[in-house]
């Protein structure tokens, strides 16, 4: 199926060749193998709306389950310009070893609408959701596949997507998407997750490394909900956040930036440009300064070839999905770069999104301090792991945490076998 050419798709020949790289290292069965490099099924649908100026417009949307051997599928949805169905197939891919990494009991899936969020009023947004949800209701469900947000996507979205499909079922179904709003069964710290899971898994980084993260600098691409989050409590733990980007650009500040100052900039400004105190710098150059720890937590394929050997920092941890390239990977490691790859350090989302669906099924939520011990335990225990397994095997952490994986979700298939 990924043979087709509507996969074509660098990202998705980017994880398959990190698929079929590992699952050699491991010696999985060939057949299994061959199962795990195609989804299981594919959605593509049109999603017409009716346009602020009265025309209709169509926009393409996907849903892609790459597996289902753990449990029902979980994964984001994406609204972005450039979304295909290839880079929605990797991405699913990628949950599939992210959830069976963290020991979740979900299959890895992924959706997308190809369209710019920013362009769209929210009248338009709302529609676009709604069709779209209704359009891809047969695949979804609390039992079956449960969407969360992902880039371009918020709380608003996953309420009117839970909203849709309740009124379908004639009854309220929290269970059908997490990151929603608390008020309608949100979990508490789930939008701060991604972001606070970062810092855990940098703790464990350093302290593996013999380092502090106190006094350490920072530079921070991306001040959405994952960058934004983790700038703010690793500053308030007392890192120098440096730099930190958005769409609009970069700043830089080597001495710190005050990340609370900065939030209620950003609230005015609408971007972090302009923050006093501060050098403008480009959204590529952002990575490139003199500083400890990069946290790429904007969109994929920032550090390249072309700009992997100018990144200074000697750690660095990857809050976007898929931030790194394959060549570039290579070249950090061969450096000496300590890399906690995406499918470890930003996986706090769907382990806070886990628990969200589990009080969502028992309706009996828990207080946040709960929340964010046990974040901090399965976040823990995971890097703990996958560091266990990159010092026996003598490999890099990604190599590691894929193995780990991609182990896990091969052992179920042979378990499982096949149907009929
Ligand atoms: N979109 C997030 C990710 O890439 C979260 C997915 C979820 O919570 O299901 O991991």
């Amino acid at each position: 199926m990924t043979d087709h050419r509507e996969f074509e798709s660098e990202m998705l020949r980017t994880a398959l060749r990190q698929l079929d790289h590992v699952a050699q290292k491991l010696g999985v069965d060939p057949d299994v193998h061959e199962r795990l490099r195609h989804p299981r099924r594919a959605l593509v649908v049109s999603i017409p709306i009716r346009m602020d100026n009265g025309k209709t417009g169509v926009f393409t949307g996907y849903r892609v389950h790459h597996n289902t051997v753990l449990g029902p599928t979980k994964g984001g949805l994406r609204y972005a310009p450039d979304v295909n169905l290839g880079e929605v197939t990797a991405l699913a891919m990628l949950m599939s070893w992210k959830c069976a990494l963290m020991g979740l009991p979900y299959g890895g899936a992924k959706g997308g609408v190809r369209c710019n969020p920013r362009q769209l009023s929210r009248t338009e947004l709302e529609h676009l959701t709604r069709r779209y949800t209704a359009e891809i209701i047969l695949l979804i469900g609390p039992d079956l596949d449960i969407p969360a947000p992902d880039l371009g996507t918020d709380e608003q979205v996953m309420a009117w997507m839970m909203d849709t499909y309740s009124m379908t079922q004639g009854r309220t179904v929290p269970g059908v998407v997490t990151g929603k709003p608390l008020l309608i069964g949100g979990s508490a710290g789930r939008r701060e997750a991604t972001g606070r899971g970062i810092v855990y898994v940098l703790y464990q980084a350093a302290r593996m490394l013999g380092e502090e993260i106190r006094g350490r600098k920072v530079a921070v691409q991306g001040f959405g909900n994952v960058g934004s989050v983790a700038a703010r409590l690793l500053w308030r733990e007392g890192a120098i956040i440096a730099g930190i980007s958005d769409l609009g650009g970069g700043i830089w500040n080597p001495r710190g930036i005050d990340v609370a100052q900065l939030e209620r900039h950003v609230a005015e400004a609408g971007t972090v440009v302009g923050f006093p105190d501060t050098d403008r710098l480009t959204n590529q150059e952002i990575l490139e300064q003199a500083c400890d720890i990069v946290i790429p937590a904007a969109v994929a394929s920032q550090i390249r070839e072309d700009n992997a050997d100018r990144v200074k920092a000697h750690i660095v941890v990857e809050g976007a999905n898929g931030p790194t390239t394959l060549e570039a990977d290579a070249i950090l490691r061969d450096r000496g770069v300590t890399v906690v790859p995406d499918v470890l350090a930003n996986a706090g989302g769907v382990v806070v999104s886990y628990f969200e669906w589990v009080q969502g099924l028992q309706y009996y939520f828990w207080r946040e301090s709960e929340i964010t011990a046990r974040l901090q335990e399965v976040m823990t225990r995971a890097f703990n792991r996958v560091w266990g397994v990159a010092t026996k095997e003598g490999t890099d952490l990604r190599t590691a945490a894929l193995m780990e994986g991609i182990r896990r979700v091969a052992e179920g298939y042979k378990i499982r076998g096949l149907y009929p």
